[in-house]
């Protein structure tokens, strides 16, 4: 291998002490890439997609979620807290967050997973453990690792760092992104890459500016510098029922998408709302009135932008 990591190196650089903040890490994932996959969670997006379902990965600090429905009033969180969060008051228990400094330690003592820390710094070391547990399966299935988020390139440097040991260990790596940076976070990471699954969520200006609160521009120009790289890339649109879910949104993202020399795939993929309860769990209002296309309206939109790319 010519480019392999050396861990030693890095650790005499201090790289050892570089840390990604990590809010899930899922093995056995078969809808982030081929074959089956480990996909690693980064906390932090620069989006705000009103429908997303991993509210918990909009900020990169680690968050406490509660779970209402799980608690059984043992009053342990009430008793460990040094913050003064938790109450047990007329048989009901009350989360204040004000002063919550996500320290964990309640979560520690809710044996019924009623408080849940989401977000934890985690040491390449750390994440390769449980990447590499899983090699086997990666070799029979054509799989991989993905990193995923949340907004992985944002989270560069730690990025860097972590593809560099899971290529030197020869396996096949897909990032998954919105685009909503500045081109060199994602130019950096690219050598270490073999597949990119890109977001496009919307062409119009308005959807971006009412729904997804990213800039547009960005987006789908760096998309365009991208597909001059040679790296093979998925585009990828979550079709949102009352937001883009019309022929001519569809179209349009479609005809923009047309002319690129490495889109392997365009992806429709349906919404769904289950990512509710975590907005629940946060403490977050989920006011929207989205909904989930019908699956003859979905193969409608399918086939229209089959007209223009491989779908
Ligand atoms: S420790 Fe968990 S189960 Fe016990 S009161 Fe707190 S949230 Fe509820
Ligand atoms: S994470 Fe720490 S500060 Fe926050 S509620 Fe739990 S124990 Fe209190
Ligand atoms: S880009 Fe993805 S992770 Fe970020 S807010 Fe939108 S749906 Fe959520």
């Amino acid at each position: 291998m010519g480019n392999v990591y050396n861990i030693d190196e890095a650790r005499e650089g201090g790289k050892e002490r570089i840390t990604g903040q990590i809010f899930d890490i899922q093995r056995f994932a078969v809808h982030d890439g081929p074959g089956i996959r480990t996909t690693v969670f980064f906390k932090g997006c620069s989006n705000r997609c009103e429908w997303c379902h991993n509210p918990e990965s909009f900020v990169s600090r680690s968050q406490i979620q509660y779970y209402p429905n799980r608690c059984v009033f043992c009053g342990n969180c009430v008793e460990c807290c040094p913050q003064k969060c938790h109450f047990i008051d007329d048989g009901r228990h009350i989360f204040d967050r004000t002063n919550c400094t996500a320290c964990g330690l309640c979560t520690q003592s809710c044996y019924v997973n009623a408080l849940v820390l989401s977000g934890k710094p985690m040491t390449v070391d750390e994440v390769m453990e449980q990447v590499l547990a899983d090699v086997v399966y990666y070799e029979k299935s054509g799989g991989g690792v993905t990193l995923s988020g949340g907004e992985p390139v944002l989270q560069t440097d730690f990025c860097l760092e972590l593809l560099k040991c899971i290529k030197s260990h020869n396996l096949h790596v897909a990032i998954q992104t919105a685009g909503n940076y500045s081109y060199e976070r994602l130019e950096v990471l690219l050598p270490y890459a073999d597949l990119i699954m890109y977001d496009v969520k919307a062409y119009s200006r308005i959807i971006y500016d009412m729904y997804i609160h990213g800039d547009r521009d960005t987006i789908l120009n760096n998309l365009k510098k991208l597909d001059g790289e040679g790296v093979p890339v998925i585009v990828r649109t979550p079709v949102v029922g009352s937001v883009n879910d019309t022929p001519q949104e569809i179209l349009s993202i479609a005809r923009f998408l047309q002319d690129m020399k490495n889109l392997k795939q365009y992806v429709l993929l349906p919404y769904h709302s289950l990512g509710k309860v975590k907005y629940d769990a946060l403490g977050k209002e989920y006011e929207n009135a989205f909904y989930t296309p019908a699956s003859d309206a979905m193969s409608e939109l399918k086939s229209l932008a089959g007209e223009y790319v491989p779908v």
